[in-house]
């Protein structure tokens, strides 16, 4: 089933117009991918399903439901969770205290706030294992982990916190050939875990290793879209 959906939306920044008539949408266990260089509108996009940016034309819906997000809480609201390729973790903070950062802001998790540090190291451990992260020492500052595992701690603390959609910024485009694999094989298991994900990335090879839709923007417009069906190498 369709979780979001983009119908003809379109940004206009004073007289430029960033996006315009772009539709795409998303499904349970899928991944979306957009591709699109520097300036094509990725951004502009992210910040509009973030809840950053308001759309100036076309419809956005959740389920089904029109919204129109006044901030980046009424995203989160709605499950939808945005992974920033630089800002998603805090650098110093340990890496338990990562993982519960911004608890507060979602839903559903109030009693969270009675819980005391044994019990939050021990959640996010737990939690870090089963999605098959599992890292010695959670103590340690997050900043001293590798790209890809921060990028990985930072899509499980979505999953954990009851993301349906997951929008990943760029996931690896910081990272080399080693640690693009740890993350693009954690995208997949987000994906065979049910949630949808919008993947926004420059590698046409990374999109296609995982993408099951394939979305491509140039300067704000849709150029190409297709299911990984249409893809064939056949003749
Ligand atoms: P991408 O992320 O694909 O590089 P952006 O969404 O950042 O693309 O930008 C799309 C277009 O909109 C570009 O022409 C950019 O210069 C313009 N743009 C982005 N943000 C703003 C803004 N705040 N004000 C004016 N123009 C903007
Ligand atoms: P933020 O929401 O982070 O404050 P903006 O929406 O202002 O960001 O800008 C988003 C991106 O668009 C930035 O990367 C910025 O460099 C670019 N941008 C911002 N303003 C303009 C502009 N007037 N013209 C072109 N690009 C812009």
């Amino acid at each position: 089933t369709e979780i979001l959906r983009l119908t003809d939306v379109g940004k206009r920044y004073g007289n430029v117009h960033a996006l315009r008539g772009v539709s795409l949408s998303v499904r349970q266990g899928e991944i979306t991918c957009v591709l699109g260089d520097n300036g094509a509108g990725k951004s502009t996009l992210i910040k509009i399903i973030a809840g950053l940016h308001q759309h100036s034309e076309g419809t956005v819906q959740v389920n089904g439901e029109e919204v129109r997000f006044g901030s980046p809480r009424e995203s989160l609201e709605r499950g939808i969770a945005t992974v920033y390729q630089d800002l998603a973790l805090v650098p110093l903070m340990s890496i338990w205290r990562n993982f519960f950062l911004g608890a507060e802001l979602r839903t559903g998790v109030g009693p969270l706030k009675r819980l005391d540090v044994k019990r939050m190291v021990a959640i996010a451990d737990e939690e870090l294992t089963k999605m098959g992260i599992a890292v010695p020492d959670l103590e340690r500052p997050v900043g001293a982990l590798s790209g890809g595992q921060r990028q990985c701690i930072a899509i499980a603390r979505a999953i954990y916190f009851g993301a349906k959609v997951l929008i990943l910024d760029e996931p690896t485009a910081a990272l080399g050939v080693k640690q693009s694999g740890v993350v693009l094989k954690y995208v997949a298991k987000a994906r065979d875990a049910g949630l949808g994900v919008i993947f926004i990335t420059h590698n046409p090879h990374h999109a296609y290793l995982v993408g099951n839709h394939f979305v491509i923007l140039n300067r704000g417009n849709v150029s190409l879209d297709m299911a990984r069906s249409q893809i064939t190498l056949d003749r």
